[in-house]
């Protein structure tokens, strides 16, 4: 999400002549789009300041601007602490980023945006042109959580949940595929929560796979207790939705789900996914995982390790639970954190030995590629398969933009190594 909104205050900044550099000698406004899921974001923004500090000490001083959730969680601190920050702008006010850079420029006091104003700031968003012609885009279809699980902090940051209208997202959506976008990831703190006028996500899906050009559908993240028996449906019927999901489970265990206001058990969850297995037999899942949650216990870890020798996620994102201020779960005692690392290690090598094999297993088989553009160095073109797995092939054709079929002929932890499957008397091997 916060790539997406990094390229809408890209869009809007381009209309006061503002454009993306890359290199740092000639930047003269920074904007530090940052993230409050877990500790250290804080401490990051003071790092990159310095460090900004450090590259313009004998030169003009550039414009500083915080963004997203560090800056809705601790504006006031942040301008306090730092002077060489000239405005924060929390996740639901960068709408305004164009009136807050020309009133730097012309000198005014520091500033804060904070409030929670989401309907202007969709309503306020040009609709987006997809600019840069990216072939994969994002569309945020759905802002903010109602959930409160104990741990986090997006509710307090990214406020209420939100759907935009439906209306507004097929013109969205269009414009994205007129402008070279084949693949279209609906984006969502709980984006199976949609819900404008009675269209939930499914509708949603149903309307945007119309668009004829567009050829592939992903959503994330998903919710549990916001599965419904149609969103299933979807995955059976709807042909452009890719047979990947990614549904946060944060732990195995019952108990700690409940201590972390989940709101379902780990039996409805692998009911979801037996469903979704059966409407599409060849679905893969990934999920987020807390590790050390407070009051977990060895036996409620091992049945995080049970659920994931279950399941078989392609993907996980895990992480030692990280205590946020102003969370009900803030204050609870910790876990040995000794403990806690261990487990995480242990649930890591899992999750890496699973991912390996269902990678190595991929060797000699065929997988359907969406080209997005060229590797750095320009000898290979980068792609995704159909869950989203990295590949790398080696043409003399331009690919990007292209759907190829492509035979996998070695892999490592991140990515697919191929060759075009058709182009049989030539070697493509891009190793
Ligand atoms: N809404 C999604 C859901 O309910 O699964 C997840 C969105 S959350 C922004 C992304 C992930 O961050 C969560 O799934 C969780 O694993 C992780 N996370 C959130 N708060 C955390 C915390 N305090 N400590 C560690 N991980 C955290
Ligand atoms: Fe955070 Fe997701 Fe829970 Fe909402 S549902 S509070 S975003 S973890």
């Amino acid at each position: 999400m916060n790539e997406y909104d990094s390229n809408r205050i890209l869009d809007l900044t381009k209309k006061i002549n503002y454009s993306l550099t890359k290199n740092l000698n000639e930047t003269n406004c920074y904007v530090l789009n940052t993230c409050h899921i877990r500790e250290k974001a804080t401490d990051k923004v003071y790092h990159d300041i310095g460090r900004i500090k450090k590259e313009f000490r004998n030169k003009k001083k550039p414009i500083v601007i915080i963004t997203g959730c560090v800056a809705q969680a601790e504006g006031d601190i942040l301008l306090k602490r730092e002077k060489y920050i000239d405005a924060v702008i929390g996740p639901q006010s960068y709408h305004q980023i164009n009136d807050t850079i020309l009133k730097i420029e012309r000198k005014l006091k520091p500033t804060n945006l904070t409030e929670f104003d989401v309907i202007e700031k969709f309503d306020s968003l040009n609709s987006i042109k997809n600019s840069d012609n990216k072939i994969s885009s994002f569309l945020t279809i759905q802002e903010g959580c109602d959930k409160f699980c104990k741990f986090c902090v997006v509710p307090y940051t990214r406020g209420a949940e939100f759907s935009r209208s439906i209306k507004e997202l097929i013109i969205e959506a269009k414009q994205l595929v007129e402008n070279g976008s084949s693949e279209i990831t609906l984006l969502g703190q709980n984006v199976n929560s949609y819900n404008f006028e009675k269209k939930k996500l499914p509708d949603l899906i149903f309307e945007i796979s119309k668009i004829e050009n567009l050829k592939r559908i992903r959503y994330t993240t998903s919710h549990p207790k916001d599965f419904t028996k149609e969103l299933i449906e979807v995955h059976k019927n709807c042909e452009k939705l890719m047979p990947s999901l990614h549904l946060p489970v944060q732990s195995g265990s019952n108990k700690v789900l409940e201590a972390m206001n989940r709101k379902h058990k780990i039996e409805e969850y692998l009911e979801i996914i037996e469903k979704l297995k059966k409407a599409k037999p060849n679905i893969k899942f990934s999920s987020d995982f807390i590790i050390g949650y407070p009051g977990e216990t060895d036996e409620d870890f091992q049945q995080t390790i049970e659920l994931v020798k279950y399941v078989k996620y392609i993907n996980t994102y895990s992480f030692i639970f990280s205590a946020r201020p102003g969370t009900p779960a803030f204050n609870l005692e910790k876990v040995n954190q000794t403990v806690a690392k261990k487990r995480l290690i242990e649930f890591q090598n899992l999750a890496n030995k699973i991912k390996s094999s269902y990678k190595d297993n991929l060797i000699g088989n065929i997988s359907t590629v969406l080209f997005e553009n060229k590797t750095l160095n320009g000898d290979k073109y980068f792609g995704r398969d159909e869950y989203s797995n990295s590949v790398l092939v080696r043409s003399d054709k331009n690919l990007i933009g292209k759907i190829k079929t492509i035979k996998i002929l070695k892999s490592n932890q991140n990515t697919l190594f191929g060759e075009i499957a058709t182009n049989t008397g030539q070697n493509n091997y891009a190793a």
